[in-house]
């Protein structure tokens, strides 16, 4: 494969570069290309902590409500079912989607590619999931959950002693989170695959 500079149209014969080197241009210095497989390895430990962090935000209240000595406490899980069974079936489906199915159907298909990747082995279809991930990503709209969330709270906390719950603590952290997986580039993957099946 050829490679031409950008800067000064000096044509390059590509040669395989090892791990995070990058070749410049000899005439004019600039870069030429790099080696990304290495950007790749930083996507394990987040993708891991964000399900850590996904499993924590359901499993815990959002919020504790209190009204007349009464108190009551509500996960994402129930305020779907409490949505679907007041009639509000299409709002129940969306913040299930968005907020349950899609971020976890991310996290979940990008460790099986990631797993087995840190373990130098190539993941069957391979492409094929790394497609999925990139096609069902702008569904995961969790920022858009937590906003609608945050929103509510400070309209009811007039009627109501709210007392912030883990899941929203959780939810915040998992946004940032889960940007940081949106920055990694993803032929860092590519590239560590074919190292793979060399
Ligand atoms: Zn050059």
């Amino acid at each position: 494969m050829l490679s031409v500079c950008e800067h000064c149209d000096a044509v390059y014969l590509k040669t395989a570069l090892r791990r995070a080197e990058r070749a410049y241009c000899v005439r004019c210095g600039s870069e030429l290309y790099a080696e990304r497989a290495g950007q790749y390895e930083a996507l394990l430990p987040i993708v891991l902590a964000a399900f850590i962090v996904f499993l924590i935000s359901n499993a815990f209240p959002i919020v504790t409500m209190e009204i007349q000595g009464q108190s009551t406490q509500t996960t994402v899980w129930q305020s779907v079912v409490v949505l679907a069974n007041e009639g509000m079936l299409p709002v129940a489906a969306l913040v299930f989607a968005t907020t349950i199915f899609f971020p976890a159907a991310e996290m979940l298909l990008l460790l099986y590619v990631l797993v087995p990747l840190a373990l130098g082995r190539v993941a069957p279809g391979f492409g094929l999931v790394l497609r999925a991930v990139r096609i069902g990503r702008p569904w995961g709209m969790i920022e858009v959950f937590l906003l609608g969330i945050i929103a509510a709270l400070v309209k009811l906390s007039t009627l109501a002693d709210l007392v912030p719950g883990m899941a929203l603590w959780s939810f915040g952290i998992l946004t940032v989170l889960l940007a940081l997986v949106l920055r990694v580039d993803p032929k860092g993957l590519w590239d560590q695959a074919e190292r793979c099946e060399r």
